[in-house]
């Protein structure tokens, strides 16, 4: 599946906050939007239109598809599946977006990134249900166990970010196994536990025209 591979701080300062993108990076003063919080281009600093309506929809669409990583042919694929389930649609995207195996390396810490953890992802780091899983898109369900492979347990680049991201905490949903460097999918994650700054809602009026 394809993936954005252009300048990534540019994506922030487009939406004017930090998407984390970066890792470690994000949380220094070198952070793109710490060091020039204006939008990129030629007349991103003079240029403060306020977004209304369409503008606003748009932005928040934008905002998610960065945050996770997807273009827009697979985030409107992630949409119509939200609308065929049954439950509130804006909700049931984000969730479908946050049981992406990549997301879910991120959010058991063996990722300081989801870009990174979607790289780690592709190189066969993981196993789910004791299953190689090297496909980022892939959805996890409850009940389902995914684990570092036994040959990566001692990968340079996951053991630096389970110490990096320490503090971050893992959300409830997953049952994490720092021994067994597992994790338990214990349930869908609830709008709460997938605590992110976007107004889903947006996201469904923008593709309800
Ligand atoms: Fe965004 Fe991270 Fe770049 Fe800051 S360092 S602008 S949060 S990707």
């Amino acid at each position: 599946m394809a993936r954005y591979i252009g300048p990534v701080c540019r994506l922030c300062r487009r939406e004017g906050m930090k998407l984390f993108l970066k890792g470690e990076r994000c949380y220094t003063e070198k952070c793109g939007i710490e060091k020039r919080n204006f939008a990129p281009g030629q007349h991103g600093k003079t240029r403060k239109s306020k977004l209304v309506g369409y503008g606003v929809q748009l932005r928040e669409k934008q905002k998610v598809k960065r945050i996770y990583g997807v273009l827009e042919d697979q985030f409107r694929r992630y949409f119509e599946q939200a609308e065929r389930t049954r439950g509130i649609t804006g909700e049931t995207l984000l969730q479908l977006l946050e049981r992406r195996l990549d997301n879910v390396a991120y959010r058991l810490g063996f990722a300081t990134s989801r870009p990174q953890a979607r790289q780690l992802v592709r190189h066969g780091h993981f196993t789910v249900n004791g299953r190689k899983v090297d496909i980022p898109s892939y959805s996890v369900k409850p009940g389902d166990v995914v684990a570092i492979r036994e040959r990566s347990r001692k990968n340079a680049i996951i053991a630096h970010a389970l110490e990096e991201v320490k503090g971050r905490g893992v959300p409830e949903w997953l049952q994490f196994d720092a021994e067994a460097l597992s994790a338990k999918v214990s349930a869908v994650p609830t709008r709460e536990q997938i605590n992110l700054p976007v107004q889903e809602q947006l996201i469904v009026e923008l593709y309800s025209k």
